[in-house]
């Protein structure tokens, strides 16, 4: 740290993103991205846009932002695009989030919430999840906070059915709800119908997962038009052009693509459900996931002890050395090729240990 560091953020411990390792191949099951490419259209649209680099993008995204209402159905100005999205949730922590208004999640969770909540100086509070691992609802219901849900939960895949967030927005009239999916496209219920119901619900989705784009960064927010035009205070006031020409143009390529990403999630989940009974015959216990991953833990090996003989045999999943979690990994559904790969270097690592 040098001492010019601003005092406000002497403390802060940033995010840990996943492992993004140059230096040897690996099969990537680590940080929940698409074993598939982009859609063609995508790809061809990005290159197109490359060759009028020298001009800055539309800052109103204007193309984009209605080509993803008409699919959404909701008008323009229920949308906000922004450089994937961690910069919604970040915009909405800033939005919507101070001394009386703090914000209030679950403790296991994605990992950027307290980030967001320290860098901006917010109070907040975690409530534990269910010994299942299940988010209680309940403790959500009337609790006067800004409430931040990822839906399905990450790292667990457990997914609330709509009419449980229903329950929370109904008794936290005064108080916005982020309902944060990220992973939606692969089996849980969107929240984003509701949005003309509760002018307190911002809703908040990717391309990086469903969409084949993590590395374009390209989120968006959905809610109220009110809820949109502080957000687009906030974007206005930290960068206009969030969003580059040639992630702009992929994310309207692939919106026109809507049979690939459809068949894509379609593949993703007949794989999960291979991979988790493969696993289970292999004495893990799964959770029951509606996202591109599986959380899982074997009978026979430690979780660290199993993420480091895999990442040694060169194949990359996720461990978290949280109390709770540490039994664990979070393995990406890759593709079957892949998700075989993984299956049977467990097989050896299990056989080495035994
Ligand atoms: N929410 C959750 C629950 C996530 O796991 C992620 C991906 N790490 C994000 C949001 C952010 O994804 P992106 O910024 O790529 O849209």
């Amino acid at each position: 740290m040098s001492r010019f560091f601003s005092e406000k953020y002497r403390a802060l411990t940033p995010y840990t993103p996943g492992e993004q390792p140059q230096d040897q191949a690996y099969v990537k099951l680590n940080t929940n991205e698409s074993p598939f490419p982009p859609s063609p259209k995508a790809i061809l649209l990005a290159a197109e846009a490359a060759a009028h680099l020298e001009l800055y993008s539309d800052p109103t995204c204007h193309d984009l932002t209605e080509r993803l209402a008409g699919h959404l159905g909701v008008s323009p100005e229920e949308v906000l695009l922004t450089n994937g999205s961690d910069e919604i949730l970040n915009f909405a922590f800033m939005a919507f989030c101070d001394a009386a208004h703090p914000a209030v999640f679950p403790d296991i969770t994605y990992g950027f919430y307290p980030v967001f909540a320290r860098l901006n100086g917010v109070p907040y509070e975690e409530l534990p999840l269910r010994e299942d691992f299940s988010v209680d609802v309940d403790a959500y219901c009337g609790i006067g906070k800004t409430i931040f849900l990822a839906n399905p939960n990450a790292p667990t895949g457990i997914a609330l059915p709509r009419s449980e967030i229903e329950r929370i927005l109904q008794s936290n009239p005064d108080n916005v709800v982020v309902v944060d999916e990220a992973y939606v496209d692969f089996g849980a219920e969107s929240c984003v119908p509701l949005i003309h119901t509760y002018d307190n619900l911002l809703v908040t989705q990717t391309f990086s997962k469903s969409r084949s784009m993590a590395g374009a960064r390209l989120g968006f927010g959905v809610g109220s038009k009110a809820l949109i035009r502080d957000l687009n205070t906030i974007k206005y006031s930290t960068n206009p052009y969030n969003i580059n020409r040639m992630t702009m143009a992929a994310g309207y390529g692939v919106l026109e693509d809507e049979a690939y990403t459809r068949m894509n999630c379609a593949q993703i989940m007949e794989t999960r459900a291979y991979t988790a009974d493969a696993l289970r015959k292999r004495g893990f216990s799964v959770l029951n996931s509606s996202a591109n991953f599986l959380f899982a833990k074997s009978d026979r090996i430690d979780g660290a002890q199993l993420y480091l003989e895999l990442k040694n045999r060169g194949v990359l999943v996720r461990h978290f050395t949280l109390e709770r979690l540490k039994a664990y990994n979070r393995i990406t559904i890759g593709s079957r090729e892949q998700m075989e790969t993984l299956l049977s270097t467990i097989d050896t690592i299990l056989e080495e240990h035994a």
